[in-house]
C-alpha cells in the first residue's frame, strides 16, 4: 500500500510541463471564435432577423416564433461550419455547477437517412427530464416538469462539439429552478430603480448595467497524488492530514514565479477562454502553496456569471490534460489559505458613467455619494441575508477563520471616502452645499473630492465587502460557488434601496425642499442610520466580533441557521416588492440549500468514518504489532534494567498509539449514531441543524487523532499522500 504511495509520487515528480505550442495567431485573432457573438449573428442571420433578435438583446422584447426558426437556422448553419454536430440546453440548476443534455442535430428525413434539424421551437424552449434536480418540493406539489428556456442576452457558444445555448430552468408553474432567472429579475430591478435615480442627475440615461468582475482562486494538485485521497475525489477536500512543516509562512508563494508544469497549464487555460470569448486577463500564485488565481476584465453580470461557470468547467477540463485535478474546494487543506472568489461589482449607465466611480465634476460626485450611500444602506438592512447568500457547508470553513473574510458583513471605505461621509453628515441642516454656476454643484468644504477619491490607495484585506476606488469587492463569496446566489441578493437589496430613496426623496420634495437641501439632508440621515455597517478595522481581531454584536450586525456562525435569513419577513417583502423571487420560491430555496448541506455534511461523514476504519486504524494496528513484536524479541533476550531502558520508548509509542486508535474507534461510532439520529428527522431544517450541530462537529475530533497518528506511524506505512507531497509536488 505504500508502496503505492512512493510511486505516485516520484510519478508525480517525473512528470514534465506539457509541450503546449503557442497559438500562431495573436489573441484578438482568435478571440470569440466559438461565441454566436455579434459578428457571426450579421453573418449568419437575415437582416431582420438579426435587427429582431438585436431588439431582444438590448430591451427584451419578445421574440416572435418566425424569427425564432430563422435564428435557429442561422446558429445551426455557424454551429455545422465550425464542425459542431450536438446541441444542448445549458442551464444552472440549484445544485451548483451547469446541467447539459446534448442532443445531436439529426432527424429522420423519411427515406431512411438523417438530416440535421434545428427548429426555433428547439432553440427557445425544452423539457429536459427535469425531476432529478432540486426544487425545493416546487415540483412534487405540482408537476414533475420542467422548462429551458434561451437566454438571448447571453450568447451560445460550441465547446467540443457541441452547440450550448445558455438557458433559463423553471417550473411548468412559472417558478424559478435555477439561478439565472432571479438573477435576470434582479439586473432588470436593479436597471429600473437605478435609471430612475439618475434622472435627477441626468435625463439621458436610459439603462443601468451591473458589472460584476469576479477573480478565480483555486488549488492544484498533482492527479496521481489526488487520485490516492478519496477524501479529495470525493468531498473535494482534505479531512485528515497534518500539516506540512513548512506551509505558507514564508510567504513565498503570492506573485512567486509560476512553476514551468503550471504555466503550461495557464497557457492552455487562457487559449481555451479566449476562444470561448472569456476575457481573461490576470494570471498569478496565491498565498497558499500550489494556490492561483485568475481574473477577467469585467463584465455585465448575467454574462460575467455564464463566463465563470463556463471557466470552471473549462478548468477542470484544461488541468486534467496537464494531469493536475483543480480544486474549487473552499478549504481543501487545513492550516493554510482557502479559496474564495471576489466579487467586483459596479453599476454603470448606457451613457458610460460608473457610479460607483468618483467623477470629475461636483454633479458627478454627488451622484456617485448618492449611490454609495444607498449601496451602504442595502448592505446594513441586508447583511445577514448577504452572508446566507455565500454561505454553505463548504464555505463555511473559510469564514470565519483567520483569514478574509470574516464571517460578519461589514463595509470597508476607507479615509478619504470616510472624511466625504463624515462631512455630509455633519453638514446637516445647515446648508453649506450650494449650487455654483454652469459647472454644477460646488461642495462647499469639500473642494477636493475630485483629486482626493480618486487616489483611493487604502487596502484592508481583512474586509468582507470593501470599496476599491471605483467599484465594491465583495470577498465573502466562495471559490466553488455560482456567483449569481451573491449577485441576486445584492442587486435586488440595491433595487429595494434606491426605490425607498426615490421616495424618501419625492417626499421632501413635495414638501417645497429643493433638491440639494433635500438630497443632503437625506445623505446625512441614511449615512447615520447604517453607521453599524461601516468599519476600516481589522476584521480578524476578537474585539471586532463583540463590536459587531453589540451594532446589531448579523453574528450568527451556523450555516443552516443563516439560511432562516431567506425567509426573515423584511427579506421576504424586499424580493416581493422587487418582483425577484416569490414566498414559494425562497421556501423553495431555503429547502434546497439545507438539503444541499445535509447531504455534504453526510458524505464528508462516510468518507471520513471509511477513511479512519480502512485506511489508518489497520495501518497504525500493524505499527502497533510491529513495535509489539520487537518489544517481545527485547524481553526473550535482555532482562531486568537493560530490558526496561530498551523498552521504555516502544512502550510509550504504543500506549500513545492505542490511546489514539481507541480514540479514533470511539468517535466513529459516535458519528455513526449521530447520523442515524440526524437522518430520522424529517423536517429538512431540523435535519441540517442536527447535522451542523452533532455530526458536524465531531470531524475536527477525529481528525485531531488521525492526524497525531500521521507523525507516529513509519512514513513508509502511512497510505495517504501527505501535505507535503499534495502542496509542493507541480
Ligand atoms: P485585486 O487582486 O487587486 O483585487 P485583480 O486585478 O485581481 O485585482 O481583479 C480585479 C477585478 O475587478 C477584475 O476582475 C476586474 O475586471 C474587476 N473590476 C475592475 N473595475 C471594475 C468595475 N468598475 N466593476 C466591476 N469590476 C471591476
Ligand atoms: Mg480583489
Amino acid at each position: 500500500m505504500s508502496m503505492l504511495r512512493f510511486k505516485m509520487v516520484e510519478d508525480a515528480i517525473q512528470r514534465k510541463a506539457l509541450d503546449v505550442p503557442a497559438p500562431k495567431e495573436r489573441p484578438s485573432d482568435f478571440f470569440g471564435k466559438y461565441v454566436f457573438d455579434d459578428e457571426k449573428m450579421r453573418k449568419y442571420l437575415p437582416t431582420q432577423t438579426y435587427k429582431a433578435l438585436r431588439h431582444t438583446m438590448i430591451d427584451g422584447t419578445p421574440l416572435q416564433r418566425s424569427v425564432a426558426d430563422s435564428i435557429a437556422a442561422g446558429m445551426k448553419q455557424w454551429a455545422m461550419d465550425m464542425g459542431a454536430t450536438h446541441y444542448t440546453h445549458w442551464f444552472q440548476p440549484l445544485t451548483g455547477g451547469t446541467a447539459e443534455k446534448h442532443d445531436a442535430f439529426v432527424e429522420k428525413d423519411g427515406r431512411g437517412g438523417v438530416i440535421e434539424e434545428f427548429s426555433g421551437k428547439l432553440l427557445i424552449q425544452q423539457e429536459p427530464d427535469a425531476s432529478s434536480f432540486p426544487s425545493g418540493g416546487i415540483r412534487n406539489t405540482f408537476e414533475a416538469r420542467g422548462y429551458s428556456a434561451w437566454d438571448p442576452t447571453s450568447p451560445a457558444f460550441i465547446v467540443d462539439t457541441t452547440l450550448c445555448i445558455p438557458t433559463i430552468f423553471i417550473a411548468y408553474t412559472g417558478e424559478a429552478l435555477d439561478y439565472k432567472v432571479p438573477l435576470l429579475r434582479s439586473l432588470e430591478a436593479v436597471d429600473q430603480a437605478a435609471t430612475d435615480i439618475c434622472h435627477y442627475f441626468d435625463p439621458q440615461v436610459n439603462r443601468v448595467f451591473s458589472y460584476l468582475g469576479w477573480e478565480q482562486e483555486y488549488f492544484l494538485v498533482d492527479e496521481g497524488l489526488w487520485a490516492a485521497r478519496p477524501d479529495l475525489m470525493l468531498t473535494g477536500r482534505t479531512l485528515m492530514g497534518h500539516e506540512s512543516a513548512k506551509n505558507q509562512q514564508l510567504e513565498d508563494h503570492y506573485f512567486g514565479a509560476i512553476p514551468t508544469r503550471v504555466m503550461a497549464f495557464m497557457k492552455d487555460l487562457e487559449y481555451e477562454c479566449w476562444k470561448l470569448g472569456i476575457p481573461v486577463k490576470t494570471r498569478h500564485n496565491e498565498v497558499a502553496p500550489n494556490q492561483f488565481e485568475l481574473a477577467p476584465v469585467y463584465e455585465e453580470t448575467n454574462l460575467a456569471n455564464d463566463h465563470n461557470l463556463l471557466l470552471m468547467s473549462i478548468l477542470k477540463k484544461v488541468s486534467r490534460r496537464h494531469s493536475f485535478r483543480v480544486l474549487l474546494h473552499e478549504k481543501p487543506f487545513k492550516g493554510i489559505n482557502g479559496s474564495g472568489k471576489h466579487n467586483n461589482w459596479s453599476l454603470g449607465t448606457d451613457t458610460g458613467v460608473n457610479l460607483l466611480s468618483p467623477g470629475k465634476t461636483p454633479k458627478d460626485n454627488l451622484q456617485f455619494v448618492t449611490f454609495l450611500v444607498n449601496v451602504m444602506m442595502a448592505v446594513y438592512k441586508h447583511n445577514g441575508l448577504l452572508k446566507a447568500s455565500i454561505s454553505s457547508a463548504t464555505n463555511a470553513h473559510r469564514l470565519g477563520a483567520n483569514e478574509a473574510p470574516p464571517a460578519i458583513i461589514s463595509i470597508f471605505l476607507g479615509s478619504q471616502i470616510s472624511d466625504v461621509l463624515d462631512k455630509i453628515e455633519h453638514s446637516g441642516g445647515n446648508d453649506p452645499l450650494v449650487f455654483g454656476d454652469k459647472c454644477g454643484l460646488k461642495m462647499e468644504g469639500l473642494p477636493h473630492i475630485p483629486e482626493l477619491l480618486i487616489d483611493n490607495t487604502d487596502r484592508n484585506r481583512t474586509s468582507p465587502f470593501a470599496f476599491t476606488g471605483n467599484r465594491f469587492e465583495f470577498r465573502a463569496v466562495g471559490s466553488s460557488e455560482n456567483c449569481a446566489g451573491a449577485m441576486t441578493v445584492l442587486n435586488t437589496a440595491v433595487a429595494d434601496q434606491l426605490r425607498t430613496f426615490k421616495s424618501d426623496l419625492e417626499a421632501r420634495l413635495a414638501k417645497g425642499e429643493t433638491f440639494e437641501t433635500a438630497l443632503f439632508a437625506l445623505l446625512g440621515e441614511y449615512i447615520k442610520t447604517c453607521k453599524a455597517i461601516h468599519f476600516d478595522g481589522n476584521g480578524y481581531t476578537e474585539e471586532w466580533k463583540e463590536e459587531a454584536k453589540r451594532r446589531g450586525l448579523d453574528c450568527v456562525n451556523s450555516v443552516p441557521e443563516l439560511f432562516d435569513q431567506y425567509l426573515a419577513p423584511s427579506n421576504v417583502e424586499m424580493f416581493a416588492r422587487t418582483g425577484v423571487l416569490s414566498e414559494k420560491e425562497l421556501h423553495a430555496r431555503a429547502e434546497v440549500k439545507w438539503e444541499t448541506y445535509t447531504k455534504k455534511i453526510q458524505i464528508e461523514a462516510r468518507v471520513l468514518g471509511d477513511l479512519a476504519l480502512n485506511h489508518v486504524l489497520p495501518v497504525a494496528s500493524r505499527y502497533e504489532s510491529l513495535l509489539l513484536d520487537k518489544l517481545f524479541k527485547i524481553k526473550s533476550l535482555f532482562s531486568g534494567d537493560k530490558s526496561e531502558q530498551l523498552s521504555s520508548q516502544d512502550v510509550a509509542l504504543v500506549e500513545k498509539l492505542s490511546e489514539h486508535m481507541t480514540t479514533i474507534r470511539e468517535l466513529t461510532a459516535q458519528l455513526v449514531e449521530a447520523r442515524k439520529q440526524a437522518n430520522r428527522i424529517t423536517d429538512e431544517r431540523t435535519k441540517a441543524i442536527a447535522y451542523h450541530d452533532t455530526v458536524a462537529a465531531l470531524f475536527d475530533p477525529i481528525r485531531y487523532h488521525i492526524d497525531k497518528l500521521e507523525m507516529i506511524v513509519d512514513n513508509e506505512m502511512w497510505p495517504l499522500p501527505k501535505y507535503r507531497e499534495l502542496l509542493f509536488i507541480r
